[in-house]
């Protein structure tokens, strides 16, 4: 490059001085005339003239455009730098947020305002700001802000459910997971908020409407909608009972055994309806394929209420049938000992008792043969030691919430502690291994988990 530029400066010199020798070889004068004005010269001063004065207007030309664009140049430079110290003000705040420190990303928060014109960068830092220093009323405000632009209104909307849920305002949380869900059906944790919050007030039939628009963008699993489904229909078997309509009680019963039979609540749920219809039969048979799936003390219960049978003796006969295809289950053995013990039959009664409790006898076990010894007037000292073992025994299976743990007296569709939905199974404690959360306990909500 640098040399061909050479040769080209060398070339044009050449001309130059070919033009100059060309001139001097052939002298020439220009006369020029103009009101009384004579001009005498030679054709060389004429050119270099017109040279000088071309290059004179190249000069002054660049100058005006220096001068007239240095003004916007300089505005440029700073506005470029009141951007950077915006930006570099919103990172620094940013991260006081994860420090968790609220008194300086406040600061930040501001300043990053007055530099940036782009609200919507500023007003999630502004807002989670405003959290961490518990000023409620910022936040609500930043919040709503953002719900001005269309970007934003998302992650506004998000803000103010977990704040809503965190004041403890059901309603106004409900509100805007329905705007959330119409925004963006499609993203999990909302679909998931919008149901637990349904479903927690009772409305059965639109957390359904949310579960199917969930289950078709494959936001929720097939299996887990499937149970799910079966359990809200559960529950509106049961406001369908509560306002006199049976038949129709029984049918969504029936639509809900027929999705998740493996729900004691479920198969529970049609046993009693098909027993109020006076159908025992078909109870019978509901009750056996829903314990051969999950056995439970309730399902005994009502088994032996559907088979009609009084008699104690008999009715051990009864249980046997009932637990025939799970036999060596800790609920089969449990069940079938109390048949034994209210037949008064102790030998048997200790018998399945020995096989329930196996090395390590639960509390329940320990109590019945505390009950068992009792009533059969056997040594009071077995009876206290059985009592003194229940104490310490390992806990039994109850109704524990798989999300949070928490222990329930009878099984209900939404945990009173955590408030997800169709999360209590009958289990002991501590074999949650290979039970997974609920979808919705594993959102990473903003600040609070959604659904406490
Ligand atoms: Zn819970």
């Amino acid at each position: 490059m640098t040399l061909l530029r050479t040769l080209a400066w060398f070339a044009i010199a050449a001309a130059v001085m070919l033009a100059a020798v060309w001139l001097a070889e052939r002298p020439g004068s220009v006369t020029a005339e103009w009101h009384g004005w004579r001009l005498d010269t030679s054709v060389g001063v004429v050119l270099i003239t017109v040279v000088v004065l071309i290059l004179l207007s190249v000069a002054l030309w660049l100058l005006y455009r220096w001068i007239v664009g240095a003004p916007g140049a300089l505005l440029d430079g700073w506005g470029e730098s009141r951007r950077r110290r915006g930006y570099q003000a919103l990172t620094q705040g940013l991260a006081a947020v994860a420090a968790g420190d609220g008194a300086e990303a406040q600061k930040n928060a501001r300043k990053a305002e007055a530099l940036l014109s782009e609200p919507p960068l500023t007003l999630l830092l502004s807002a989670q700001a405003a959290q961490l220093t518990g000023d409620r009323d910022g936040s609500r405000r930043a919040f709503n802000a953002m719900l001005e632009d269309e970007q934003m209104a998302f992650l506004g909307l998000r803000g103010l459910i977990a704040q809503s849920l965190r004041d403890g305002d059901q309603a106004q949380a409900l509100s805007y997971a329905e705007r959330a869900f119409k925004l963006r059906p499609q993203t999990p944790w909302v679909v998931h908020s919008l149901f637990d919050m349904q479903a927690q007030i009772g409305r059965w039939r639109e957390a359904q409407e949310t579960l199917d628009a969930g289950l078709r963008r494959k936001v929720v699993s097939q299996d887990k909608g499937r149970t799910l489904k079966a359990l809200l229909l559960v529950e509106r078997s049961r406001a369908t009972e509560r306002d006199g309509s049976e038949a129709d009680a029984l049918a969504l019963a029936r639509e809900a055994f027929g999705l998740a039979p493996e729900r004691i609540a479920v198969s529970s749920r049609l046993a009693e309806l098909q027993i109020k219809a006076g159908d025992g039969r078909r109870a019978l048979r509901t009750l056996e394929r829903g314990w051969a799936l999950a056995p439970h003390p309730d399902l005994t219960a009502l088994y032996l209420k559907a088979s009609g049978e009084n008699d104690p003796l008999k009715r051990v006969g009864i249980v046997r049938k009932l637990v025939a295809q799970k036999p060596d289950d800790l609920e089969s053995n449990l069940a079938l000992a109390q048949a034994a013990l209210d037949a008064g039959l102790w030998g048997e009664a200790r018998r399945y008792l020995d096989a329930a409790g196996g090395t390590s006898p639960s509390a329940r076990v320990c109590r019945l043969m505390a009950e068992v010894e009792e009533r059969a007037q056997s040594d009071q000292a077995k009876v206290h030691e059985w009592l003194a073992r229940a104490a310490t025994a390992p806990a039994d299976r109850a109704w524990r919430c798989s999300a949070c743990g928490a222990q329930h007296e009878s099984w209900r569709s939404v945990c009173e502690s955590c408030g997800a939905f169709g999360t209590l199974h009958w289990r002991a404690p501590g074999t949650y291994g290979h039970i997974l959360p609920p979808e919705v306990q594993q959102t990473p909500a903003l600040q609070a988990p959604l659904s406490s």
